[in-house]
Order: C-alpha cells, then structure tokens, then sequence
C-alpha cells in the first residue's frame, strides 16, 4: 500500500477514521489510533468516547435475564444506527461486534431457559 498524498511512499500506517494509507510524513497520531488529519482525529476520539460510555454504562448494568442480552443487541443497533448516519465508520464494526456478541447471549440464555424448563417438569 502507499501513502495516499505521496503516490512513491510505501504506507507505514492506516487512517484509523477513514482506512488511507499513511506515510511518514502524513501520520497524525491521535490519542487511540493513526489518523491522517485533525479531522479523522475528532472523528475516532468521538469514537472511542462513545464506546468508552457505552462500556461504562453496560458495566453498571445489573445482569439479569433477558435484559442482559437484549441490552447488549440495541447497544450494537445504536451503533451501526449512529455510525451510519455520522459516516463514523469506525464505529460500526463495534455495531456489528455488540450485535453479534449479544445475539449469541440471547441464544445461550434461551437455551439455559428451556434446560430450566425441561427439568422442572
Ligand atoms: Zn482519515
Ligand atoms: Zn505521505
């Protein structure tokens, strides 16, 4: 890969915002990541504030039940929701990683729930 603004410079890095190759000379680094300019800067500690709340208030969630999992799969659809329509889009695979991650809860808690079911009968 080469730099997107020096065609003859091999990248040594990768726009963590917008995914352009990055020489040298072109690497801003922000604070979580490489980025190519204080734009992509803003856009990825945006990010990462984000995630940072979403952790935090996942965290001070009591898990119980279903919530627990249906809370972690509306954090994913906020994500990609967010991501989508801000052209964050750094942001959506972590959409698509609550999402998943949350699912495959969901999944294991209802399986759990018939186990519980069968037995008692
Ligand atoms: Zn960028
Ligand atoms: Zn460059």
């Amino acid at each position: 890969m080469k730099c997107y603004q020096h065609r003859d410079a091999d990248a040594i890095g990768i726009c963590k915002a917008c995914g352009k190759g990055l020489c040298e000379k072109c690497i801003v680094n922000a604070d979580f990541g490489i980025t190519c300019s204080e734009k992509c800067t803003k856009e990825v500690t945006q990010g990462h504030k984000l995630i940072t709340n979403a952790v935090t208030l996942y965290s001070g969630q009591k898990k119980t039940s279903l919530l627990h999992p249906l809370f972690v799969i509306s954090m994913g659809v906020l994500f990609l929701i967010f991501g989508i329509q801000e052209e964050l889009w750094a942001i959506i695979p972590v959409g698509i990683l609550f999402f998943s991650f949350g699912v495959g809860l969901l999944v294991t808690h209802l399986k759990s729930y018939q186990e519980i079911k069968k037995d008692s009968l």
